[in-house]
């Protein structure tokens, strides 16, 4: 379910309850005796970005679900679509922020006007914006997007939001002609989390 949705009605324990334990592997709710994966409170989340590719940035807060799975005592947090674990951007801010850069050579300052709010922006505007390098390093090594591939550890950091920056264009739907590849990117990446 989209952030959009999940914000309009949180969804009840019952529809996010995970099918399985990732940890465990126990059912969550087996046929024959009593439930598994119980929901063990709401957590909130910040969800940075805009909603739309081009749009204003914003800045939400989200319930995540959280369950306990009564087999192995592991805590699992059900998060909308589009979220990436332990990132506050959303993915399709970051698969925007990695094709202004790569594909368009846009500059880290301008980019950062693009995605980040302006209260995030007012505190922390006279630090570097470190987020788009940590994305780029987590991309070489393949833990950014769960679904795409690792880069070479040699390859320059330029090249990597390049590369990564086309392998989400290429899962985006396909959109409009003439649709910028930023805007690609950035529905590619909501798919690709
Ligand atoms: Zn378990």
């Amino acid at each position: 379910m989209d952030i959009k949705r999940w914000m309009t009605v949180l969804p009840t324990v019952e529809h996010l309850r995970p099918a399985r334990c990732p940890c465990c592997d126990a059912a969550g709710r087996p046929v024959d005796g009593p439930l598994v994966m119980r929901g063990h409170g709401l957590r909130e989340r910040q969800v940075y970005g805009p909603r739309a590719a081009g749009g204003a940035p914003q800045q939400v807060t989200v319930q995540a679900r959280r369950y306990r799975c009564s087999a192995c005592r592991a805590v699992l947090l059900v998060v909308p679509r589009g979220l990436l674990p332990r990132r506050r951007y959303a993915a399709a801010a970051i698969g925007w922020v990695l094709a202004r850069i790569g594909l368009d050579g846009a500059t880290t300052p301008a980019v950062r006007t693009e995605v980040c709010c302006s209260t995030i922006l007012g505190v922390a505007a006279a630090e570097r914006w470190l987020a788009p390098s940590r994305w780029i390093e987590a991309s070489r090594r393949g833990q950014l997007f769960p679904r795409l591939g690792r880069h070479g550890a040699q390859s320059p950091r330029a090249q990597v939001a390049e590369r990564t920056a086309m392998q989400l264009v290429a899962l985006s739907p396909r959109g409009r002609a003439g649709d910028r590849a930023a805007h690609l990117a950035f529905r590619g990446a909501a798919l690709a989390a």
